[in-house]
């Protein structure tokens, strides 16, 4: 039996030289290796600012912060997504509002945003799901036009591209994670992109206190001020040194994982009772994130069976994500829904099966994988 875990952070002894080097050394904060991590995400991404942060739950936050949302604001999000894109906007006080998911994708409807908005609407939030773009002309439109902020949660799309650009700068910023499960890890981490030196300088600034000169800036000790509540929501040497050794391997990890997607899609094509989202297509460039499975038809509720034949056989699986935002209870007893409001965002918490398809996996895993999918839904069937 093979031993198939949905996410392994890989790390090499790179990073554990790297790491070694840091603690070895003086400086574990505000040292020059989140600066040069700040640079290398610049370099692959092309984005002209980057700010590296302590996870991409704080860059939300810190995006929010520097836009001033607050009570009686609105902000508009998927309502399948990681429930930190939502939270991030009830830290401030404000409230999300949640809008349905397409069904073929699992991203935020275009319609359902222009719906959605109203005289308390600050900015969009959209989330690039399984690392699939959103079609970000339609959500730009629909902003230009109400004069609206966009901000896109990159936690599972670092690698997309849509019409040639990377996710994260079509928006106003860009937000990306660097969680173990994620495509490259800093252990905790999380890095914010942008277009705009203004919001790239306030997010800085609001990471750290609020402070208006960092260390390498002071003439002398103590030659500081702080106009803003900042948060302390900065990035350490450590973990820059972790992600300076990772993105070195980023191109690699993603071709492998497209590698996978790619094998499993062909192998599991023919099955019956199931579906796949749309992936790729002229203007989207995926990250292959995971590989979902819809349960349809005969299949429909059997997801527990399914699961549990293939943990037995040493594969593991997630679920992205398990609730729609607005089900799980904090949302849904403060917001008063009643559990029928986001059909499609239900049936894919309900219907999907995640699998497994990073850089940890070879051929030969695959190939077991594929298999065991396949007997699973055969039995399942019955
Ligand atoms: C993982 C994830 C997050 C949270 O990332 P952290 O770095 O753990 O804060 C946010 N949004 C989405 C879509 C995610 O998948």
């Amino acid at each position: 039996m093979r031993n198939i875990p949905f996410g392994k952070p890989m790390i090499g002894a790179e990073e554990r030289q790297s790491v070694l080097e840091v603690l070895n050394g003086t400086t574990l904060v505000h040292g020059p290796r989140v600066t040069r991590f700040e640079a290398s995400f610049s370099e692959f991404s092309g984005a002209p600012h980057s700010v590296a942060v302590s996870s991409c739950t704080a860059g939300l936050h810190l995006f929010y912060l520097a836009i001033g949302v607050g009570a009686g604001d609105e902000v508009i999000v998927p309502a399948q997504t990681h429930v930190a894109t939502a939270h991030a906007i009830e830290f401030c006080g404000a409230k999300p509002v949640f809008v349905d998911v397409l069904n073929h994708t699992g991203n935020i409807d275009p319609a359902g945003v222009e719906a959605a908005v109203t005289e308390r609407t600050r900015a969009i939030s959209v989330v690039h799901f399984l690392g699939v773009p959103v079609d970000m002309d339609l959500i730009l439109s629909i902003a230009d036009t109400h004069g609206l902020l966009v901000v896109e949660d990159c936690a599972l799309a670092i690698g997309a591209r849509y019409k040639n650009l990377h996710v994260g700068l079509h928006g106003d910023v860009g937000c990306f994670s660097f969680y173990p499960v994620k495509h490259i890890t800093t252990a905790e981490g999380g890095i914010v992109i942008t277009r705009d030196q203004d919001f790239a300088e306030k997010i800085a600034t609001l990471r750290a206190f609020g402070v208006n000169r960092h260390h390498g800036e002071r003439k002398i000790a103590g030659d500081y001020d702080v106009p803003l509540l900042g948060y302390n929501y900065r990035m350490n040497e450590i973990e820059a040194a972790i992600g300076l050794e990772q993105i070195k391997k980023l191109p690699e990890f993603l071709k492998l994982r497209k590698q996978n997607f790619t094998y499993l899609e062909q192998k599991l094509v023919d099955c019956r009772n199931i579906s796949f989202f749309t992936n790729e297509n002229e203007k989207c460039q995926s990250s292959y994130y995971c590989f979902s499975i819809l349960l349809e038809g005969k299949l429909l509720n059997k997801r527990e069976e399914i699961i549990q034949f293939l943990n037995n056989k040493g594969i593991g699986t997630s679920i992205y994500y398990p609730k729609a935002v607005p089900m799980m209870k904090y949302y849904k007893k403060k917001y008063g829904y009643s559990g029928e409001e986001f059909p499609n965002a239900s049936r894919i918490s309900e219907q999907t099966i995640s699998l497994p398809v990073g850089p940890h996996l070879n051929l030969e895993d695959m190939q077991y994988m594929a298999n065991h999918v396949t007997q699973a839904l055969k039995i399942a069937e019955n």
